[in-house]
C-alpha cells in the first residue's frame, strides 16, 4: 500500500482490527464509536472490504487446525500403534525481533529449515 493511500489517523490501525474482528471485545465500541466520528476511519474501513470479502473464502480450518483435530489425531495414531497417545505440543510462539541488515532494510526470522538450508522471513 502506497503511503497516498494510508489513513493518517492514529487509530487507523485499531480500525483494522476491528475489521478483521481480531479487537477485544473491550475496545470495539469504543473504535465502532470512533468511526462513526471520523471520515479518515470511514475510509479506512471501505478501502479494507474487498480485501476482507476475499479473506472470506480462505478456509482458515484448513490454515489453523483446531486442538481438537490434533487431539483426535493423536488418539488415532496411538490406536493403529498400540501406544499411548501423545498429547499436541503446547503453542509456543514468540515474535521476533526485526534485525537491521543494512540501512533501511530490515528481516524477521519466521522459519530455519535447515536440512534443505532455506529459510522464511519478512522483509521491510
Ligand atoms: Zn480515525
Amino acid at each position: 500500500m502506497s503511503r497516498f493511500d494510508r489513513s493518517d489517523c492514529k487509530q487507523s490501525e485499531l480500525v483494522c482490527a476491528y475489521a478483521l474482528k481480531v479487537l477485544p471485545a473491550s475496545k470495539v465500541a469504543a473504535v465502532e464509536a470512533h468511526i462513526a466520528a471520523c471520515p479518515d476511519c470511514q475510509r479506512e474501513l471501505e478501502n479494507l472490504r474487498p480485501v476482507l470479502d476475499r479473506l472470506v473464502c480462505w478456509p482458515t480450518d484448513v490454515l489453523r487446525p483446531t486442538k481438537s483435530l490434533q487431539e483426535r489425531l493423536a488418539l488415532r495414531i496411538a490406536e493403529e500403534t498400540g501406544k499411548q497417545p501423545v498429547p499436541p505440543p503446547a503453542l509456543q510462539w514468540s515474535e521476533p525481533e526485526w534485525e537491521q541488515v543494512s540501512p533501511g532494510i530490515e528481516c524477521k526470522l519466521l522459519a530455519t529449515d535447515t536440512e534443505r538450508h532455506r529459510v522464511s522471513m519478512l522483509v521491510r
